[in-house]
């Protein structure tokens, strides 16, 4: 459907144009768009467009909700087949020297695409958290899906058990049929997906109970995932051909695995490096010391470095996430933070008094120092 733009400017008419004047217009468009005429894409394209807008406002009834509603209130009221259906197309076709469909004025416009497009069925999604260890590592995860299988009852014929769908009298069973049309000296064939069975080539006289003769039912499923190792949040696995199965047969669609990673106690996650908060005391911080940090391989030792200071990071080639798809790891990055304690023992209290004291006879101006740090 065209959507946006006005049937009137499409036919390049006014909005007082009579039927004469409206019927006038679209004629001399049609020649220039009929498929018959012209064969590009873009043509088709307009000849739907230019055939939507005379279809309506060559329709009395139509013509005055359309300029009461506008194009978007008008669109809501009809579906595409209700816009078209009652047109004098035949005529005017005929008329013009033509070939068409007489019998299914919608197929002519749309069949075709229809027809050309398989018959998918739907694309499902699931989402999936796991946590930063199963990522690393990557797993295999079973889950449950509701999905659309072939029914059990018919065997996805859509038939009532006992009975079959019978060949498609109208087509013999080929699913589309074929006009020849003549004019004058000329003859025309159009080949048009079958009114009677939309392309199946069979018919259903008693539809299947389950499944309403769609040959499809809902069904739970378990599904086994894949997450290969080094994945992130927000990406995607596809299962192809794990979706719905589309009614009446047809391809399976597939099935979408958004991938959530649960937030860790230790780390924190940034592409293929994790980063780890690790607090050292002061003592240790200017003595430096060796310390224990969790990695995602387990616990290992690091040494701090004498004279460590707060926001220091340490770098553990190769300690961080593997890469998804390529060979090697990120790292592990820790950010050393150096704890002030907030109450202290008066052993402690005393300790760090002579401490400060012995700043002060060295090169740092204790009196300044202690302005600073006691006056706030
Ligand atoms: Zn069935
Ligand atoms: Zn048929």
């Amino acid at each position: 459907m065209s959507g946006k733009k006005d049937y009137y400017e499409i036919l390049g008419v006014p909005r007082n144009a009579t039927k004469e004047q409206i019927k006038e217009a679209y004629r001399r468009l049609a020649m220039l768009y009929h498929p018959d005429r012209n064969k590009s894409p873009e043509a088709e394209e307009k000849f739907k467009e230019i055939s939507e807008a005379y279809a309506v406002l060559s329709d009395d009834e139509k013509r005055r909700q359309y300029d009461m509603l506008g194009q978007v209130g008008f669109q809501q009221q009809y579906t595409p087949e209700d816009i078209f259906r009652g047109a004098d197309f035949e005529s005017i076709f005929r008329d013009l020297g033509f070939g068409f469909d007489f019998d299914n004025i919608f197929d002519f416009f749309f069949g075709k695409e229809r027809f050309r497009r398989e018959n998918v069925g739907r694309d499902l999604y699931y989402e999936l958290q796991i946590t930063l260890e199963e990522a690393a590592k990557g797993v295999e995860k079973e889950i449950e899906i509701y999905r659309n299988e072939i029914c059990d009852t018919c065997h996805g014929s859509g038939a009532s058990p006992g009975t079959s769908p019978k060949t498609c009298n109208v087509c013999k069973g080929t699913g589309q049929v074929q006009r020849v049309q003549s004019s004058g000296f000329a003859r025309f064939v159009q080949i048009t997906t079958c009114y009677a069975c939309k392309g199946k080539g069979t018919v259903i006289e008693t539809p299947c109970r389950e499944c309403r003769g769609t040959g499809v039912t809902k069904r739970k499923r378990k599904v086994i995932v894949k997450v290969p190792q080094g994945i992130d949040e927000g990406y995607r696995l596809r299962l192809e051909g794990q979706g719905d199965i589309p009614p009446n047969g047809g391809r399976p669609g597939d099935l979408y695995i958004g991938i959530r990673i649960a937030p860790h106690k230790h780390f924190r996650r940034e592409g293929d490096d994790i980063f780890y908060k690790l607090e050292i005391s002061f003592p240790q911080a200017v003595l430096g010391t060796e310390v224990i940090v969790p990695t995602l391989d387990g616990n290992t030792t690091i040494r701090i470095p004498p004279g460590t200071q707060p926001g220091e990071t340490i770098r553990l080639h190769g300690k961080g996430m593997p890469r998804l798809d390529r060979r090697g790891r990120g790292d592990l990055i820790v950010e050393v933070n150096v704890t002030v304690p907030k109450k202290l023992t008066p052993r402690q209290r005393e300790l760090i008094q002579e401490l400060a004291k012995e700043f002060n006879t060295g090169n740092v101006d204790y009196e300044r120092t202690r302005n600073r740090f006691f006056k706030f």
